[in-house]
């Protein structure tokens, strides 16, 4: 049985993780400073004797000395994401993101413990070259437009990863997350998915941004959480940087179509200008679309679940979730 720690895992791609692993019958412990995730993510798994949770951030290098440790590998997630953040709070974004990695490498380093880096398909930038493959060029805005820190912030993180498996010879492997969404997914930091099905369920208009033709693939979270646990087991994917994603394209504009037939809404489609959605010097990625030639063929990745999958899955979360108000308490 194979102990696996998780920071960042109770946000959402994180606990989904820690679901997955113990379905496979390993130990997990997940370290959480819970200012993005949430115990709600976590608490059908607390009562479990394989899982563990420590309340603790990744900045904490004592914590994630003593962590490291007791495990066999670890899967890196904690980091400061969501567009409000990234352009409300851009040092926060850069501090925790840059800083917590190098934490997390130094220590797994010293341990020689295999480690997974969350890293984002924000990293392509506005790349206009599609598919976006792991060894095209990025293309990032001027650092004047604080929405670009985050992808500086996490290209860092993949050349520190990449340094380390270099130098001194750390089993770490990079995964790049496209757009991912499924259950226990929220809203509240501008994931359109969640967004979309929350204000459909809610009769509000569903808010689509700019002229709703930019597009995104959009991967199920367990599609991911599949891929990234056998890329920690595979020795040839170390040093090595990988997309995750689907390649199902859809735009904004029919996304927003799909939420409101399926919820069976009568919610209005509204526009909301750029300027008015995100605080002036946003700029919108137009399209974003993964090629996972690399990661079918170390891996065997094929993501199995639809777009129209994801949305059932997305409802009936956001169904559930808001027939139980006080979920958030527990
Ligand atoms: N978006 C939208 N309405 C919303 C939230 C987001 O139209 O209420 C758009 C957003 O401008 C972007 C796309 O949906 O073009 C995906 O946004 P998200 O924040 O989910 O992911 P990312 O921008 O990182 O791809």
């Amino acid at each position: 049985m194979q102990n696996n720690l998780i920071t960042g895992g109770a946000g959402f791609i994180g606990s989904h993780l820690a679901e997955y692993l113990l379905e496979q019958g390993q130990r997990v412990v997940v370290v959480d400073d819970l200012s993005t995730g949430s115990l709600d993510n976590i608490k059908h798994l607390r009562s479990r004797r394989e899982f563990g949770f420590v309340q603790g951030t990744v900045l904490n290098r004592t914590l994630v000395d003593s962590l490291t440790a007791n495990t066999d590998r670890v899967f890196h997630l904690a980091a400061a994401v969501g567009v409000d953040l990234i352009v409300k709070n851009p040092a926060r974004v850069i501090e925790t993101n840059i800083l917590g990695t190098e934490t997390v490498l130094a220590v797994c380093a010293e341990y020689k413990v295999p480690v997974f880096i969350a890293s984002t398909s924000e990293v392509y930038g506005k790349s206009e070259k599609m598919p976006f493959r792991e060894d095209d060029d990025i293309v990032l805005g001027p650092t004047s437009k604080s929405r670009w820190s985050y992808a500086c912030s996490k290209a860092i993180d993949e050349f520190l990863a990449l340094a380390y498996h270099e130098s001194r010879g750390l089993p770490a492997v990079v995964g790049r997350f496209f757009n991912t969404a499924g259950p226990r997914q929220t809203g509240q930091y501008g994931m359109v998915v969640p967004r979309f099905v929350g204000q459909a369920l809610a009769g509000e208009p569903i808010t689509v941004y700019g002229s709703g033709e930019q597009t995104r693939c959009f991967c199920h979270v367990r599609d991911v959480v599949s891929a990234v646990a056998k890329l920690i087991e595979t020795p040839a994917a170390y040093g090595q940087v990988f997309n995750l994603g689907s390649r199902e394209s859809v735009s904004m504009n029919e996304l927003a179509a799909r939420v409101k037939a399926r919820t069976e809404s009568s919610s209005k489609i509204t526009h909301v200008p750029f300027e008015e959605a995100y605080v002036s010097g946003f700029e919108d990625i137009v399209a974003r679309e993964p090629d996972i030639t690399k990661a079918r063929q170390a891996v065997d990745f094929e993501p199995r679940h639809t777009l129209d999958e994801i949305l059932t899955d997305v409802i009936a979360s956001v169904r559930s979730r808001t027939s139980q108000p006080d979920n958030a308490t527990l």
